[in-house]
C-alpha cells in the first residue's frame, strides 16, 4: 500500500485525505501546536485519529516507511514528546469521556484532557484522579504516574486506571487489565507510552461533590517559617488534605511563597483543616473557597500558555525538612529571571500504601517531588535559554538529599540512568515487557526506558 519513502507524505495524503494532513494545512498546524516550544521538529504528516483502526493505520504507515512515530495526546509533555520528525498520531479527536451507569468508573478517550473529564464528572459530583492542571492529557499523565491533589486520598492517577484498550506496535488491538494481558497492564501503569497507543482507559470515579481550597500568598522573606509550619501541619494531616507550595515571582516581579491546601474530605471538617494555613505568617492574599473539582484545576489555566520555551528539572526529596526548605529559598534567591519557580507535589497517603511491585511506577514511599520551572522571556535568545537551563539544573543538583531517579514523566530523553533508578526493582520486568510488546521500539518517542532495542 505504501511504496516509496521519498514521496511518503504526499502519497499518504492522496490515499487517505480525511485522515492525513501535511505542512501547510490548518489542521496540521493545530495538531502540532503543543505546550512545549520544540526546536525545529517538523512532522512529515499528522494522522488525525478518531478510532482504534485509524491508529492502526498510522502505526502501519510509520513502520512501512521506516519513519519515527509519536502519539499526540493532550500535548503537554514538557519535552515536546508528542511530536517527531515522522508521523504523528494525533488523538485530539478521541476526547470522549463517558461515566458508566453506576457512576463508579469513567471511560476516557486516549486524547482527553483533565478538563474533558471534569466537564462530565463535575455536574454529577464525581471525580477522577487527575494532575493539578485542567489542560494536561489524561493518558500521558496516567501512563507515567499522575501526581495531583487527590493522591493522598485515592492514589496516583495510574492507581485508578482499571483497564485500557491499546493498539500495539504490531497493529493488534488488545484490552489490558488485571485479568487480560496483565503484564501489559502492569507496564502501562508507570512505563509511559512505551507499549502502545492507548485508545481509551477506564478509571475509578469517586464521590466528590466539592473541594475546599485557597491560594494563600506570603512574603518570600517569611518563606522559611511559612514552609516549616506548613511541613509540620502536613506531617500529621489526613489523606484528604493535600498541600502544594509554589515559590514564584508575582506579577510585579516580587518573590512570594504561595501555599495551596486542598481539602477533599467531609465539608464540615474543611474549615478546621484549612484554617491553620492562613496563619503561617503575614498573609498577603487568599481565602478559603468551595469549588467543584474541575474549577479547582482551572485556577492555573491562565498561566499555562502554549509555545513558551520552558525548562523543567525535577527531583524527589524525602520530605520538606529544613535543609530542603533552605535550598528552595536559595534556589529562588539565585533565580535568573522572574520566570523561575519551584513547585512542590506531595506524595503520601493512599499513593504510598501501594506496594512497589503492584505497578511499574517505582517510588512508593512518602516524598515531595520538586519541580524547578524556568520560563524564558517571550523573545529569549540562545543565551537566555542557557541561563535558564543552567539555573534549573544547578538548583536541582543542590538537593543532595534527593532520592535516586526522578518522576519519569519529567525525565529527559537521555536520562536513562535516572530512569533506571526511578523504576528501581521494577526496571528489569519493565524492559522484559517492552522487548515483548515493542521489540523494534516503534513507540520510541515516549518517556525514557533504560534499555536499547
Ligand atoms: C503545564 C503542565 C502541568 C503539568 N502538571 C502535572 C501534574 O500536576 N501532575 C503530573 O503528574 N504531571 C504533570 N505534568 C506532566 C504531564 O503529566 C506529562 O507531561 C504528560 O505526559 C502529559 O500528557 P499529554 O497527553 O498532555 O502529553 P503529550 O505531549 O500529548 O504526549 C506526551 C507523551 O505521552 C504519551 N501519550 C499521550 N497520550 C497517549 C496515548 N493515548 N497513548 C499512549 N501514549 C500516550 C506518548 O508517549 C506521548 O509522546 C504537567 C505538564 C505540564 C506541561
Amino acid at each position: 500500500m505504501f511504496a516509496s519513502l521519498e514521496t511518503a507524505p504526499t502519497r499518504l495524503k492522496r490515499q487517505l485525505p480525511e485522515l492525513v494532513s501535511v505542512p501547510g494545512e490548518d489542521r496540521y498546524a493545530t495538531a502540532i501546536n503543543i505546550w512545549a516550544k520544540t526546536s525545529g521538529v517538523m512532522p512529515r504528516a499528522v494522522f488525525h485519529c478518531r478510532t482504534a483502526e485509524d491508529l492502526q493505520t498510522a502505526i502501519r504507515a510509520a513502520r512501512e516507511h521506516d519513519l519515527p512515530l509519536s502519539i499526540r495526546g493532550g500535548g503537554h509533555d514538557w519535552a515536546g514528546r508528542a511530536l517527531c520528525d515522522g508521523i504523528v498520531a494525533d488523538m485530539t479527536g478521541m476526547r470522549h469521556v463517558v461515566l458508566d451507569a453506576d457512576q463508579r468508573t469513567a471511560t476516557i478517550g486516549g486524547g482527553a484532557r483533565a478538563a474533558d473529564v471534569t466537564a462530565i464528572t463535575d455536574p454529577l459530583g464525581r471525580a477522577v484522579v487527575t494532575g493539578s492542571c485542567s489542560c494536561v492529557g489524561m493518558a500521558g499523565l496516567t501512563l507515567g504516574g499522575g501526581y495531583g491533589p487527590l493522591n493522598g486520598r485515592f492514589g496516583l492517577a495510574l492507581d485508578n486506571m482499571v483497564a485500557a484498550q491499546v493498539v500495539l506496535a504490531d497493529g493488534r488491538i488488545v484490552s489490558a487489565d488485571n485479568e487480560s494481558n496483565a503484564d501489559l497492564f502492569w507496564a502501562l501503569r508507570g512505563g509511559g507510552g512505551n507499549f502502545g497507543a492507548v485508545v481509551a482507559m477506564r478509571h475509578h470515579a469517586h464521590d466528590l461533590p466539592a473541594v475546599y481550597s485557597g491560594v494563600f500568598v506570603y512574603p518570600f522573606s517569611e518563606a522559611r517559617t511559612v514552609l516549616e509550619a506548613c511541613n509540620s501541619l502536613t506531617a500529621t494531616a489526613p489523606d484528604e488534605l493535600s498541600v502544594q507550595i509554589v515559590a514564584i515571582a508575582d506579577p510585579s516581579g516580587t518573590l512570594v511563597a504561595m501555599v495551596i491546601p486542598i481539602w477533599s474530605g467531609l465539608p464540615e471538617q474543611a474549615e478546621r483543616a484549612l484554617e491553620p494555613f492562613q496563619r503561617l505568617g503575614t498573609l498577603l492574599a487568599g481565602k478559603v473557597e468551595r469549588t467543584s473539582y474541575g474549577a479547582l484545576l482551572s485556577v492555573f489555566d491562565p498561566f499555562v500558555v502554549n509555545g513558551l520555551r520552558v525548562v523543567v528539572e525535577t527531583c524527589s526529596v524525602p520530605s520538606l525538612d529544613l535543609d530542603t526548605i533552605d535550598m528552595i529559598i536559595h534556589g529562588m534567591e539565585t533565580a535568573v529571571s522572574p520566570g523561575c519557580a519551584i513547585i512542590t507535589h506531595e506524595f503520601r497517603g493512599a499513593a504510598s500504601r501501594v506496594s512497589d511491585s503492584e505497578t511499574a511506577f517505582g517510588l512508593r514511599r512518602d516524598h515531595v517531588m520538586l519541580e524547578m520551572l524556568a520560563t524564558c522571556p517571550a523573545h529569549a535568545d540562545g543565551m537566555d535559554e542557557v541561563l535558564h537551563r543552567s539555573w534549573a539544573r544547578r538548583t536541582r543538583q543542590t538537593f543532595t538529599m534527593a532520592l535516586p531517579g526522578g518522576y519519569p514523566n519529567f525525565l529527559g530523553p537521555n536520562d536513562l540512568e535516572r530512569a533506571r533508578q526511578s523504576y528501581g526493582q521494577n526496571a528489569a520486568r519493565l524492559i522484559e515487557i517492552k522487548r515483548r510488546y515493542d521489540p523494534d521500539n516503534v513507540f520510541a518517542s515516549a518517556i525514557p526506558l533504560p534499555w536499547t532495542p
